[in-house]
Protein backbone atom coordinates (compact mmCIF):
# COMPACT_ATOMS: atom_id res chain seq x y z
CA UNK A 1 0.00 0.00 0.00
CA UNK A 2 2.74 2.67 -1.22
CA UNK A 3 2.49 6.12 -2.19
CA UNK A 4 2.89 6.18 -5.56
CA UNK A 5 1.59 9.54 -6.80
CA UNK A 6 -0.27 12.29 -5.72
CA UNK A 7 -2.82 14.62 -7.85
CA UNK A 8 -3.79 17.60 -6.31
CA UNK A 9 -6.17 20.54 -8.30
CA UNK A 10 -8.08 23.32 -7.45
CA UNK A 11 -11.79 22.40 -7.84
CA UNK A 12 -14.68 25.56 -8.35
CA UNK A 13 -18.14 24.87 -7.73
CA UNK A 14 -21.29 26.98 -7.30
CA UNK A 15 -23.82 26.59 -4.56
CA UNK A 16 -27.80 27.39 -4.55
CA UNK A 17 -28.72 29.44 -1.56
CA UNK A 18 -32.72 30.12 -1.45
CA UNK A 19 -33.71 33.64 -2.06
CA UNK A 20 -30.41 34.92 -4.29
CA UNK A 21 -30.43 35.35 -7.38
CA UNK A 22 -27.04 34.07 -8.59
CA UNK A 23 -25.31 30.93 -6.97
CA UNK A 24 -22.13 31.60 -4.57
CA UNK A 25 -19.09 30.65 -5.89
CA UNK A 26 -16.48 28.61 -4.69
CA UNK A 27 -13.29 26.97 -4.83
CA UNK A 28 -11.68 23.45 -2.95
CA UNK A 29 -8.04 21.49 -3.38
CA UNK A 30 -9.50 17.83 -3.68
CA UNK A 31 -6.05 15.82 -3.16
CA UNK A 32 -6.06 11.75 -5.20
CA UNK A 33 -3.55 9.68 -3.25
CA UNK A 34 -2.80 6.16 -5.68
CA UNK A 35 -0.92 3.54 -4.25
CA UNK A 36 0.84 0.35 -5.36
CA UNK A 37 -2.05 -1.64 -4.40
CA UNK A 38 -4.43 0.22 -6.66
CA UNK A 39 -6.14 1.71 -4.01
CA UNK A 40 -6.68 5.45 -4.42
CA UNK A 41 -7.94 7.94 -1.42
CA UNK A 42 -9.42 11.05 -1.56
CA UNK A 43 -8.68 14.27 0.68
CA UNK A 44 -9.69 18.03 0.50
CA UNK A 45 -8.93 21.34 2.05
CA UNK A 46 -10.47 24.53 1.34
CA UNK A 47 -10.17 27.05 -1.42
CA UNK A 48 -10.02 29.99 0.04
CA UNK A 49 -6.28 30.65 1.78
CA UNK A 50 -3.98 30.38 -1.60
CA UNK A 51 -5.39 26.78 -2.87
CA UNK A 52 -2.59 27.20 -6.04
CA UNK A 53 -0.24 27.06 -3.35
CA UNK A 54 -1.79 24.44 -1.64
CA UNK A 55 -1.89 21.90 -5.09
CA UNK A 56 1.81 23.31 -6.08
CA UNK A 57 2.80 21.86 -2.34
CA UNK A 58 1.20 18.57 -2.58
CA UNK A 59 1.91 18.12 -5.93
CA UNK A 60 5.95 19.20 -5.96
CA UNK A 61 6.91 19.51 -2.02
CA UNK A 62 4.83 16.58 -0.43
CA UNK A 63 5.30 13.38 -2.85
CA UNK A 64 9.09 13.43 -2.85
CA UNK A 65 9.05 12.94 0.75
CA UNK A 66 6.14 10.54 1.30
CA UNK A 67 6.74 8.57 -1.98
CA UNK A 68 7.23 4.46 -1.64
CA UNK A 69 5.40 5.49 2.43
CA UNK A 70 2.77 2.87 3.62
CA UNK A 71 0.27 4.81 3.12
CA UNK A 72 -1.47 3.73 6.28
CA UNK A 73 1.34 5.10 9.21
CA UNK A 74 0.19 8.14 8.91
CA UNK A 75 1.68 9.12 12.07
CA UNK A 76 5.21 8.04 10.36
CA UNK A 77 4.25 10.70 7.61
CA UNK A 78 3.09 12.86 9.93
CA UNK A 79 6.48 12.79 11.23
CA UNK A 80 8.70 13.27 8.68
CA UNK A 81 6.59 15.67 6.45
CA UNK A 82 7.31 17.91 9.88
CA UNK A 83 10.73 16.91 9.77
CA UNK A 84 11.65 17.79 5.91
CA UNK A 85 8.90 20.43 5.05
CA UNK A 86 8.03 22.29 8.44
CA UNK A 87 10.50 22.24 11.04
CA UNK A 88 9.56 25.90 12.18
CA UNK A 89 5.80 25.21 13.04
CA UNK A 90 4.20 26.78 10.47
CA UNK A 91 0.75 26.59 9.84
CA UNK A 92 -1.07 28.08 6.35
CA UNK A 93 -0.56 26.19 3.35
CA UNK A 94 1.99 23.72 4.98
CA UNK A 95 -1.00 22.52 7.17
CA UNK A 96 -3.79 22.56 4.47
CA UNK A 97 -1.51 20.79 2.10
CA UNK A 98 -0.91 18.22 4.96
CA UNK A 99 -4.94 17.66 6.23
CA UNK A 100 -5.96 16.66 2.41
CA UNK A 101 -3.07 14.65 2.19
CA UNK A 102 -4.01 12.83 5.48
CA UNK A 103 -7.86 12.75 4.48
CA UNK A 104 -6.75 10.81 1.82
CA UNK A 105 -4.71 8.71 3.57
CA UNK A 106 -6.97 7.60 6.17
CA UNK A 107 -9.29 6.99 2.81
CA UNK A 108 -7.05 4.62 1.64
CA UNK A 109 -6.55 2.48 4.91
CA UNK A 110 -10.58 2.61 5.42
CA UNK A 111 -11.15 1.28 2.42
CA UNK A 112 -8.07 -1.22 2.76
CA UNK A 113 -9.36 -2.82 5.77
CA UNK A 114 -12.86 -2.67 4.86
CA UNK A 115 -13.75 0.33 7.50
CA UNK A 116 -15.56 3.21 7.82
CA UNK A 117 -13.05 6.26 8.78
CA UNK A 118 -15.45 6.31 11.87
CA UNK A 119 -14.51 2.62 12.61
CA UNK A 120 -11.11 3.29 12.60
CA UNK A 121 -11.24 6.06 14.88
CA UNK A 122 -12.62 3.97 17.31
CA UNK A 123 -15.95 3.67 16.59
CA UNK A 124 -17.68 5.31 19.33
CA UNK A 125 -20.43 5.95 17.02
CA UNK A 126 -21.31 6.20 13.28
CA UNK A 127 -23.90 9.31 13.02
CA UNK A 128 -23.24 13.17 14.03
CA UNK A 129 -25.71 15.94 14.09
CA UNK A 130 -25.51 18.80 11.84
CA UNK A 131 -26.44 22.15 11.63
CA UNK A 132 -27.24 24.32 8.81
CA UNK A 133 -25.42 27.72 7.85
CA UNK A 134 -27.87 29.71 6.47
CA UNK A 135 -28.32 33.14 7.67
CA UNK A 136 -25.37 34.89 4.89
CA UNK A 137 -24.71 38.58 5.29
CA UNK A 138 -25.69 39.11 1.69
CA UNK A 139 -29.82 38.83 2.92
CA UNK A 140 -31.28 41.64 4.18
CA UNK A 141 -33.37 41.98 7.16
CA UNK A 142 -36.53 40.16 5.91
CA UNK A 143 -35.05 37.93 3.70
CA UNK A 144 -32.36 36.98 6.26
CA UNK A 145 -35.90 35.77 8.14
CA UNK A 146 -37.42 34.56 5.44
CA UNK A 147 -34.34 31.73 4.74
CA UNK A 148 -34.47 30.78 8.46
CA UNK A 149 -38.11 29.75 8.18
CA UNK A 150 -37.39 28.13 4.77
CA UNK A 151 -35.02 25.91 6.26
CA UNK A 152 -37.27 25.01 9.61
CA UNK A 153 -39.60 24.01 6.86
CA UNK A 154 -37.25 21.45 5.63
CA UNK A 155 -36.66 19.59 8.72
CA UNK A 156 -33.18 21.56 10.07
CA UNK A 157 -33.17 22.16 14.03
CA UNK A 158 -30.04 23.78 13.88
CA UNK A 159 -29.15 26.68 12.17
CA UNK A 160 -26.10 29.53 12.29
CA UNK A 161 -25.86 33.27 11.03
CA UNK A 162 -22.88 35.49 9.79
CA UNK A 163 -22.31 38.48 12.33
CA UNK A 164 -19.90 41.38 12.30
CA UNK A 165 -19.99 42.55 8.57
CA UNK A 166 -23.00 44.77 8.72
CA UNK A 167 -22.72 48.39 8.03
CA UNK A 168 -25.18 49.25 11.62
CA UNK A 169 -22.10 47.41 13.26
CA UNK A 170 -23.24 44.73 16.59
CA UNK A 171 -26.38 46.92 17.38
CA UNK A 172 -27.83 45.47 13.58
CA UNK A 173 -26.10 42.19 14.58
CA UNK A 174 -28.40 41.93 17.71
CA UNK A 175 -31.39 43.19 15.78
CA UNK A 176 -30.94 39.95 13.39
CA UNK A 177 -30.15 38.02 16.00
CA UNK A 178 -33.34 38.43 17.80
CA UNK A 179 -35.07 38.67 14.64
CA UNK A 180 -34.64 34.96 13.57
CA UNK A 181 -34.76 33.54 17.54
CA UNK A 182 -38.57 34.99 17.33
CA UNK A 183 -39.14 34.09 13.74
CA UNK A 184 -37.86 30.13 13.83
CA UNK A 185 -39.18 30.10 18.27
CA UNK A 186 -37.26 28.35 21.42
CA UNK A 187 -36.84 25.13 20.28
CA UNK A 188 -34.41 25.86 17.21
CA UNK A 189 -30.36 25.59 18.07
CA UNK A 190 -29.39 29.48 16.97
CA UNK A 191 -25.53 29.76 16.58
CA UNK A 192 -23.37 33.00 15.06
CA UNK A 193 -20.22 33.15 13.45
CA UNK A 194 -18.46 36.30 13.17
CA UNK A 195 -15.37 34.67 11.27
CA UNK A 196 -12.47 36.64 13.15
CA UNK A 197 -14.39 39.85 12.47
CA UNK A 198 -14.83 41.73 15.81
CA UNK A 199 -12.73 43.46 18.68
CA UNK A 200 -13.54 42.86 22.03
CA UNK A 201 -15.42 45.39 23.38
CA UNK A 202 -17.99 45.34 20.26
CA UNK A 203 -17.92 41.32 21.35
CA UNK A 204 -19.01 42.09 24.93
CA UNK A 205 -21.48 44.68 23.70
CA UNK A 206 -23.02 42.07 21.37
CA UNK A 207 -23.00 39.34 23.86
CA UNK A 208 -24.72 41.63 26.40
CA UNK A 209 -27.41 42.78 23.99
CA UNK A 210 -28.65 38.75 23.30
CA UNK A 211 -27.58 37.25 26.65
CA UNK A 212 -31.74 35.76 26.50
CA UNK A 213 -31.47 34.50 22.87
CA UNK A 214 -30.66 31.49 23.95
CA UNK A 215 -27.35 31.06 21.69
CA UNK A 216 -25.60 27.60 21.38
CA UNK A 217 -22.95 29.45 20.46
CA UNK A 218 -20.36 32.53 19.30
CA UNK A 219 -17.69 31.27 16.89
CA UNK A 220 -14.87 32.92 15.85
CA UNK A 221 -15.98 36.18 17.73
CA UNK A 222 -12.35 37.89 17.72
CA UNK A 223 -9.72 39.46 15.58
CA UNK A 224 -6.70 36.65 15.13
CA UNK A 225 -8.40 34.11 17.45
CA UNK A 226 -6.83 36.15 20.22
CA UNK A 227 -7.05 33.02 23.23
CA UNK A 228 -6.67 35.66 26.32
CA UNK A 229 -9.39 38.00 24.79
CA UNK A 230 -11.48 35.28 24.06
CA UNK A 231 -11.43 33.93 27.50
CA UNK A 232 -11.96 37.49 28.87
CA UNK A 233 -14.87 37.40 26.40
CA UNK A 234 -16.10 34.09 27.82
CA UNK A 235 -15.62 35.36 31.33
CA UNK A 236 -18.44 37.91 30.87
CA UNK A 237 -20.88 36.36 28.68
CA UNK A 238 -23.07 33.05 29.15
CA UNK A 239 -23.04 32.56 25.83
CA UNK A 240 -20.26 29.79 24.97
CA UNK A 241 -17.85 30.65 22.58
CA UNK A 242 -16.30 28.46 20.05
CA UNK A 243 -12.94 28.39 18.28
CA UNK A 244 -11.05 26.69 16.32
CA UNK A 245 -11.66 25.70 12.72
CA UNK A 246 -8.70 27.63 11.14
CA UNK A 247 -5.92 26.80 13.60
CA UNK A 248 -2.82 24.51 11.38
CA UNK A 249 -1.90 22.85 14.14
CA UNK A 250 -2.62 20.95 17.65
CA UNK A 251 0.07 24.03 19.37
CA UNK A 252 -2.45 26.31 18.24
CA UNK A 253 -5.66 24.68 19.21
CA UNK A 254 -3.81 23.80 22.62
CA UNK A 255 -3.54 27.69 23.53
CA UNK A 256 -7.59 27.73 23.02
CA UNK A 257 -7.45 24.73 25.95
CA UNK A 258 -4.96 26.37 28.02
CA UNK A 259 -6.15 29.63 28.48
CA UNK A 260 -9.93 28.48 28.98
CA UNK A 261 -10.95 30.40 26.16
CA UNK A 262 -13.46 28.42 24.18
CA UNK A 263 -16.75 25.85 25.99
CA UNK A 264 -16.54 23.91 22.36
CA UNK A 265 -13.15 23.41 20.69
CA UNK A 266 -13.73 23.26 16.78
CA UNK A 267 -10.79 21.62 15.06
CA UNK A 268 -11.10 21.46 11.68
CA UNK A 269 -9.64 18.40 9.73
CA UNK A 270 -9.44 20.26 6.43
CA UNK A 271 -6.85 22.48 8.01
CA UNK A 272 -5.65 21.08 11.84
CA UNK A 273 -3.58 18.01 9.81
CA UNK A 274 -6.40 16.27 8.76
CA UNK A 275 -7.98 13.25 11.15
CA UNK A 276 -4.60 12.52 12.75
CA UNK A 277 -4.25 15.67 14.36
CA UNK A 278 -8.00 15.75 15.00
CA UNK A 279 -7.99 12.53 17.23
CA UNK A 280 -5.11 14.29 19.14
CA UNK A 281 -6.89 17.81 19.58
CA UNK A 282 -10.26 15.68 20.65
CA UNK A 283 -7.58 13.77 23.59
CA UNK A 284 -5.90 16.90 24.52
CA UNK A 285 -9.31 18.80 25.13
CA UNK A 286 -10.70 15.61 27.08
CA UNK A 287 -7.49 15.16 29.28
CA UNK A 288 -7.84 18.27 31.44
CA UNK A 289 -11.55 19.53 31.27
CA UNK A 290 -13.62 16.96 30.31
CA UNK A 291 -14.14 18.18 26.98
CA UNK A 292 -14.80 16.55 23.79
CA UNK A 293 -14.40 19.31 20.67
CA UNK A 294 -16.75 19.78 17.89
CA UNK A 295 -16.08 17.69 14.86
CA UNK A 296 -15.44 20.62 12.15
CA UNK A 297 -15.48 20.32 8.49
CA UNK A 298 -17.32 23.53 7.04
CA UNK A 299 -20.22 22.03 9.30
CA UNK A 300 -21.69 20.08 11.79
CA UNK A 301 -21.42 19.46 15.67
CA UNK A 302 -20.37 16.69 17.59
CA UNK A 303 -21.51 16.11 21.44
CA UNK A 304 -19.98 18.67 23.26
CA UNK A 305 -18.56 17.35 27.31
CA UNK A 306 -18.58 20.02 30.00
CA UNK A 307 -17.54 19.42 33.14
CA UNK A 308 -20.72 19.48 35.84
CA UNK A 309 -20.28 22.64 38.35
CA UNK A 310 -19.21 21.95 41.39
CA UNK A 311 -21.82 21.96 44.21
CA UNK A 312 -23.33 25.19 45.64
CA UNK A 313 -21.69 26.82 42.35
CA UNK A 314 -24.28 26.26 39.99
CA UNK A 315 -26.46 29.19 40.71
CA UNK A 316 -23.61 31.30 40.50
CA UNK A 317 -22.68 30.64 36.90
CA UNK A 318 -24.78 32.48 34.41
CA UNK A 319 -24.17 29.91 32.31
CA UNK A 320 -26.45 27.61 34.60
CA UNK A 321 -29.65 29.51 33.19
CA UNK A 322 -29.43 27.74 29.58
CA UNK A 323 -31.99 25.12 29.28
CA UNK A 324 -30.49 22.17 28.96
CA UNK A 325 -26.94 22.91 29.17
CA UNK A 326 -25.23 21.84 32.53
CA UNK A 327 -23.45 24.19 34.05
CA UNK A 328 -19.85 25.20 34.04
CA UNK A 329 -17.80 25.81 37.02
CA UNK A 330 -14.47 27.99 36.27
CA UNK A 331 -13.09 25.94 39.64
CA UNK A 332 -14.64 22.78 38.47
CA UNK A 333 -12.31 22.09 35.46
CA UNK A 334 -12.24 18.42 35.77
CA UNK A 335 -14.64 17.70 37.94
CA UNK A 336 -16.03 15.22 36.07
CA UNK A 337 -18.16 15.16 32.99
CA UNK A 338 -21.63 15.38 31.29
CA UNK A 339 -22.85 15.26 27.78
CA UNK A 340 -25.04 18.18 26.25
CA UNK A 341 -27.65 16.67 24.08
CA UNK A 342 -25.88 13.49 23.44
CA UNK A 343 -29.06 12.02 21.83
CA UNK A 344 -30.24 15.15 20.36
CA UNK A 345 -30.28 15.05 16.71
CA UNK A 346 -29.82 11.05 16.16
CA UNK A 347 -31.56 10.07 13.36
MG1 LIG B 1 -16.96 29.38 11.08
Amino acid sequence: MKIKAIRAAVHRFEAKVPLMKKPLQRQAVVCEVETSGGIAGFGMTGGHFLPHAVTAALNREFLPVVKDLDARDTEAIHEKVWWKLNQRSMTGVVSSALSALDIALWDIHGKHAGRTIAQLLGGARDWAPTYCTFGFHEYDFDQLVEAARLQLKKGHRRLKMVVGVHKGGWQEDARRVRAVREAIGPDVELMMDANYKFNPVDARQLCRAIEDCNLTWFEEPLYQNDTRAMADLRSHTRIPIAAGQNEGHRWRLRELVLHQAVDILQPNVCYCGGYTVAQKVGHLAQAPAGRVPSRHAGGGRDDVRQPAAAEGQRDQNPRAARAGVEAQSRGAEGHGGKVMGEKEGRP
